[in-house]
C-alpha cells in the first residue's frame, strides 16, 4: 500500500491529544478539501509503497509507543487496508483510525473512530479542480449509514467537526441529529480550521463560547503549536 509518512510522535488532535503514537498515513483520498493540510496525501497524492508486514514491523522501532494512529489522505481507500488494522491490533496496539466516515467500517475493528465527516466549507471552489471532482467530493463527502457503521462497530467514537465559521454550526449539529445515535456531546468535537496558530486563534474564542453553550469538546491542534504544519509531525 502507498505510504506517505510512518512517524512517532504525539497525537495532536482529540481525546488522546498528548499521547505519544505512532502515526501510518497512507496516500490516497476520495475526497478534495478545500484545506486540507496533508495535499500530498490526497490531492497530490505521493509516497512510497510498503507490505502490510513491513509496516507492523516497522512499528518496533517505537518500544515505547503503545498507540499507534492510522491517517491520510483515507486510509479507508488503500488497498489491504483491514489487514493493516489486524495487523496493528494483533501487536497489542491501541489504534485510532481517522477518517472522514464516507466507507463502512466493516469487519475490521479499531479501538478509536476518530471521524472526521466533512462539511459544505471543505467543498473545493470553481477553478481549484476540474468540476467532475466537485461534483464527486460532493456526492460522497457525507454518508450517513458510514458513519453509523463506524459508531456502532469501533471501541469508542469521536466526531470531530472542522468549522471556518458560525455557518457550519447549523450542518454539524443536523447531521449528529440525524445520525441518531447516543453519541455523547463532550464526544462531538469541534475544530477551527486553520494551518497556523494565527489562523486557529483567530476562530478560537467565539467556538469555545459554542462548546460552552452546547457541552462539546473544544478540540486544539496541539501539533501546530508544537512544530508548525509541518511534515512528519
Ligand atoms: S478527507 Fe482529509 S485527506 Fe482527504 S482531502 Fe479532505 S482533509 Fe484532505
Amino acid at each position: 500500500m502507498l505510504i506517505s509518512e510512518l512517524f512517532y510522535s504525539v497525537q495532536g488532535e482529540g481525546l488522546l491529544t498528548g499521547v505519544p503514537s505512532v502515526f501510518i498515513r497512507t496516500s490516497g483520498c476520495n475526497l478534495r478539501c478545500r484545506w486540507c493540510d496533508t495535499p500530498y496525501a490526497s490531492w497530490k497524492p505521493e509516497g512510497r509503497e510498503m507490505a502490510v508486514e513491513a509496516i507492523v514491523e516497522k512499528l518496533a522501532e517505537w518500544p515505547q509507543a503503545r498507540h499507534v494512529v492510522l491517517t491520510g489522505g483515507e486510509p479507508m481507500v488503500a488497498r489491504e487496508v483491514r489487514q493493516l488494522m489486524a495487523g496493528i491490533r494483533e501487536g497489542g496496539y491501541h489504534l485510532t483510525v481517522e477518517t472522514a466516515g464516507t466507507i463502512e467500517l466493516g469487519e475490521a475493528g479499531c479501538d478509536l473512530a476518530s471521524l472526521s465527516p466533512k462539511l459544505s466549507n471543505a467543498t473545493p471552489l470553481p477553478g481549484e479542480i476540474g468540476e467532475g471532482w466537485i461534483a464527486r467530493h460532493e456526492e460522497t463527502r457525507r454518508n450517513v449509514a458510514a458513519l453509523r457503521s463506524w459508531i456502532a462497530g469501533a471501541g469508542e467514537t469521536q466526531i470531530k467537526f472542522v468549522i471556518s465559521g458560525e455557518e457550519d454550526l447549523a450542518e454539524a449539529m443536523a447531521l449528529v441529529a440525524e445520525l441518531g445515535h447516543p453519541v455523547p456531546p463532550d464526544r462531538i468535537l469541534l475544530m477551527p480550521e486553520g494551518r497556523s496558530m494565527e489562523e486557529l486563534r483567530g476562530r478560537t474564542g467565539w467556538l469555545v463560547e459554542v462548546c460552552k453553550a452546547q457541552g462539546y469538546r473544544f478540540c486544539h491542534r496541539l501539533h501546530i503549536e508544537l512544530f508548525g504544519n509541518t511534515r512528519g509531525t
